[in-house]
């Protein structure tokens, strides 16, 4: 499906900018041989460590090193790849690139390696999202979640859901060239089998690709409350337990707070509200206007309270500007914090509206509680294993695939039209096929591997 193949050489820094023990030069594409022996002196032999010399084009001795040189198909591009493992500073990396521009290859685009070993079939779409997934994952859960679609979990189950789907058109088209036995053919049961196995299997891979999703982008809370309420203290309790991966980032305004913490390694991003007061600096109000554009898109909004000021369970009446201004009410929950000092104890209440935990953040009293709810609201599962990583694309996908079968279902039982049937059969298909690339427009690619880091 893809004849746009560049015949291009491109080049990057593959390690990370800056200064380390070793810094890796890569470039990919037919010109890849040739700068390697004017960088060498020499021809390398395929996949075979030299330590040598690396040249600039007027004989100057650069840096020395590992060359490494993969000649295609068998390479990570399935292009002619060579690589320069030097020592890791900015300057001679720099030179080292300066230098294979100069002998005819041009400067990688962000994913571009990615993208052409996509290209030449080395991975399927989900599998190279999966890399950058990879070098992206904040929790070993999402990375090994990422490894495993890399190593082609996820389209393994996937190709097997459209292999599903093109025996049973197979078997639809065949009743459709045969108007007058078509509906003896739909109706006797095999069809309806067949559909219902894809479906169940459909809704496996679709509650696994969830999981993954949730693993990989985890779920966003605000903490809102009144001064002293004791949301910065919540913060640390539930930071403390993965303090390794906190990381603090003020906002514009001093008061605008994100914490990325863990909960069974999927990511909770904390924002704390102290900022959402009224303000008439300008700079502030903006920071104001950004929290409130997190807290519109936040999955749960707590709102906490110091069970001593008021017995109120009403949140509106707790705090009306703010509750009013939430544009979905049902993702709140109330936080009756500093139980310690009261005699209500830590006992839940789940089934209200909003749902009520009641905690100390002083002695971590009722925490486990708001972390289990945390979790419930989300249906993450902590017990689920081998899952993949899978993207709100791949979900929106499975979606449509979903719902297409649905509709051939509805079809199937009800006028029994073999051509619609067929229709949507090869819809779902078509949707299916769009997780692992097999169908995918050209501005879908760009956008995904041009949010890959350059060099990868
Ligand atoms: P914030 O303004 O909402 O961020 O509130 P802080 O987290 O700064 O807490 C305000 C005060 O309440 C601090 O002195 C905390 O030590 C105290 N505090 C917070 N949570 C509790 C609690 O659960 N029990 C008790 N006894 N004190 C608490
Ligand atoms: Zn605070």
């Amino acid at each position: 499906a893809f004849d746009n193949l560049s015949n291009d050489t491109i080049t990057a820094l593959a390690t990370a900018p800056g200064r380390g023990g070793v810094g890796i030069v890569r470039v990919s594409g037919p010109r890849a041989g040739e700068i390697a022996e004017k960088m060498l002196g020499f021809y390398p032999r395929p996949r075979h460590a030299h330590h040598t010399p690396f040249l600039s084009d007027d004989g100057q001795v650069l840096d020395e090193g590992i060359a490494l040189y993969f000649p295609g198909p068998n390479s990570f591009t399935g292009e002619d790849v060579f690589e320069l493992q030097g020592h890791g500073g900015p300057v001679i990396m720099d030179w080292l690139i300066e230098c294979t521009l100069r002998l005819g290859a041009r400067l990688a685009n962000p994913g571009e390696f990615s993208e052409r070993a996509f290209l030449n079939d080395k991975l399927d779409l989900a599998q190279a999202e999966a890399i950058s997934d990879l070098i992206e994952a904040s929790s070993r859960a999402a990375a090994s979640n990422a490894m495993r679609s890399l190593q082609g979990e996820f389209s393994k189950r996937v190709t097997a859901l459209v292999q599903e789907l093109i025996g049973l058109r197979t078997y639809v088209e065949a009743a459709i060239d045969f108007p007058e036995e078509e509906v003896d053919f739909l109706a006797d049961g095999e069809v309806a089998a067949q559909l219902a196995a894809v479906q169940a299997n459909l809704t496996n891979v679709k509650a696994s690709a969830a999981q993954g999703a949730l693993m990989r982008d985890g779920m966003s809370v605000v903490i809102a409350g009144r001064p002293n309420a004791g949301k910065s203290s919540l913060l640390n309790v539930l930071t403390e337990r993965d303090s390794a991966i906190v990381t603090d980032i003020a906002g514009t305004t001093r008061d605008v707070l994100r914490e990325h913490i863990h909960l069974d390694g999927m990511p909770l991003h904390v924002i704390d509200t102290a900022g959402l007061r009224d303000t008439p600096d300008a700079v502030e109000q903006i920071g104001v206007q950004r929290a409130w554009s997190e807290i519109e898109k936040a999955d749960r909004v707590l709102l906490m309270v110091d069970a001593r000021d008021t017995a109120e369970l009403e949140p509106m009446k707790i705090w009306p500007e703010f509750v009013s201004r939430l544009p979905d009410p049902s993702r709140l929950t109330l936080v009756r914090n500093k139980v310690d000092l009261t005699s209500e104890g830590t006992d839940a209440d789940l089934s209200t509206t909003p749902p009520v935990i009641r905690i100390s953040a002083a002695t971590q009293a009722g925490v486990d509680n708001l972390k289990q709810h945390l979790k419930d609201v989300m249906g993450l599962d902590s017990t689920a294993e081998g899952l993949f990583s899978a993207r709100r694309r791949h979900l929106d996908a499975l979606a449509r695939a979903e719902e297409a079968l649905e509709n051939g279902a509805a079809q199937l039982h009800g006028a029994m039209a073999g051509e619609l049937l067929a229709e949507d059969l090869r819809a779902a298909q078509q949707a299916l096929g769009e997780i692992t690339g097999e169908f995918t427009a050209d501005d879908l690619l760009g956008e995904i591997f041009g949010s890959f880091c350059i060099g990868k």
